[in-house]
């Protein structure tokens, strides 16, 4: 039996219900499992793995292994774990180190005991396990092959260790592939914010004012998604062609301390740190409610929300109410973490599909080819066309083939 650290073993026959269903929603990395698992392309490889445990996680987490990998778990936010799924793997033969609920402390010593296997591939979903292996642990960078990482602000985080000469090993860009940011970023957020503030509020979303924070594919994605319900959405920029973008789009964009004054749901989606600060509470309508669903839990300044409240109490699961200095009631959805995985379950599994499709073919690329220099690597062409394909192929979608006359075409800049 493995070493794991999870909530409670007896879920694992739940845990093994949710895979099967995730399974059957994942035709594209299940049709890559079938056609590499008798070559075992990760045979040997220990990957070091820090990911949201959800159950789309698990098919991609069982798909290493039946590529021949030894797969080591931790979660890569301290409330989205889904304990069933940590259980299944468990029992699966994965260590799988994850608590819904463990404290900051706990989450951290999670990752410690994944980055302490001395991996030969890390696969990152935020930059805490590559942030903490080169912080910590620098005599273990030169045996990794290789990295890959699956968000935005995870990217960001590495391009700077990389601008600073400090990235001790190659690492895939996962987040920047097509068929993950274009579909995962926008249509996963989109739906799973919305599903997350339904399952911890209930409210009706038809009439509300949504202000939506950022407008890059994750603030797009909300957006639209808001839209779609009856919401009247504004969305606040700090970029100005994003801003015009989301006026030409049809939305209302103003600066967050106008948007503050009439929004009746915030949601941040920016990856930036003191979006919505007190100078912003302070104008909210009594009864406003306050979500994150970019980056970590200081999108919204909680300390500015605890400091300016005289009492707090969870008035509904995933839902703080507030009752502020001036008066008014605020409510926090989700303890400012991610909203869509906190309170609901993540993004489908359908859009995780392409996500990790990504992640397992970069893995394969990592382990079967000579080990790259130490920098941030786009995910090829050929790859993220290929998860196309198989993706519309799934859905029984075909489509039109350039013939030779029209790429000649195409390619040529003569006059005729
Ligand atoms: P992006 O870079 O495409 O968009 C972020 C946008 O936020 C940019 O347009 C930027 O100008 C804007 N911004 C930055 N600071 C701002 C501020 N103070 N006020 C208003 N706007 C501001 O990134 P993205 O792919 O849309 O991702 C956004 C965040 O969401 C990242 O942190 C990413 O890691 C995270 N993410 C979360 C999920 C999820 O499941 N919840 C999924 C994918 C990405
Ligand atoms: N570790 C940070 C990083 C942001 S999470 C944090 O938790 O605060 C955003 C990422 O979660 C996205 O890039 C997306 O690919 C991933 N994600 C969303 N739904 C998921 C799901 N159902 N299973 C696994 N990962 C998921």
């Amino acid at each position: 039996m493995p070493e794991y650290w999870v909530s409670d073993i007896n879920k694992a026959e739940e845990g093994v219900a949710q895979l099967e269903w995730a399974e059957r929603n994942m035709p594209v990395l299940m049709s890559l499992r079938k056609k590499y698992s008798d070559e075992k392309p990760l045979r040997g490889a220990k990957i070091a793995a820090c990911l949201h445990v959800t159950k789309e996680t698990g098919v991609l987490v069982r798909t290493l292994k039946a590529w021949g990998a030894e797969v080591y778990l931790a979660a890569s936010n301290p409330l989205s774990t889904q304990d069933d799924i940590a259980a299944a793997l468990a029992t699966e033969g994965v260590c799988v180190f994850a608590k819904k609920g463990e404290s900051e402390k706990e989450y951290f010593w999670a990752i410690e005991k994944v980055a302490s296997i001395h991996p030969d591939i890390v696969i990152d979903d935020g930059a805490d396990l590559h942030s903490l292996l080169h912080e910590k642990h620098p005599e273990m960078l030169n045996k990794i092959k290789g990295g890959a990482e699956e968000t935005t602000t995870g990217v960001v985080r590495l391009r700077a260790l990389e601008k600073e000469k400090k990235l001790g090993y190659p690492v895939f860009a996962v987040n920047d592939a097509m068929t993950k940011q274009m579909f995962d970023n926008r249509y996963g957020t989109g739906q799973s914010t919305i599903d997350g503030l339904l399952r911890a509020t209930n409210i009706l979303i038809s009439g509300k004012t949504i202000v939506v924070a950022g407008y890059g594919w994750v603030g797009r994605g909300i957006a639209a998604r808001a839209r779609g319900m009856g919401a009247e959405v504004i969305i606040t920029e700090v970029d100005p062609v994003k801003a015009l973008e989301a006026v030409m789009d049809g939305y209302r964009v103003m600066k967050m301390e106008e948007a503050a004054k009439i929004g009746d749901v915030f949601i941040t989606a920016t990856g930036d740190k003191d979006v919505i600060t007190w100078k912003h509470m302070e104008k909210m309508k009594d009864g406003a409610i306050l979500a994150n669903s970019g980056h970590f839990n200081v999108e919204v300044s909680v300390k500015d929300l605890e400091e300016n409240s005289i009492s707090s109490r969870e008035l509904r699961r995933y839902m703080k109410e507030y009752k502020m200095k001036n008066g008014k009631v605020l409510y926090l959805l989700a303890e400012g973490r991610l909203l869509n995985l906190v309170a609901a379950e993540g993004h489908p599994s359908e859009v995780m599909d392409m996500s990790f499709a990504n992640q397992a073919l970069i893995a394969k690329k990592v382990w079967t080819e000579p080990r790259l220099e130490p920098k941030v690597y786009k995910v090829p062409l050929d790859i993220d066309q290929n998860i196309a394909m198989l993706k519309l192929k799934s859905m029984g979608i075909e489509i039109d083939e350039l013939t030779p006359e029209q790429k000649e075409y195409l390619d040529s800049w003569k006059l005729d």
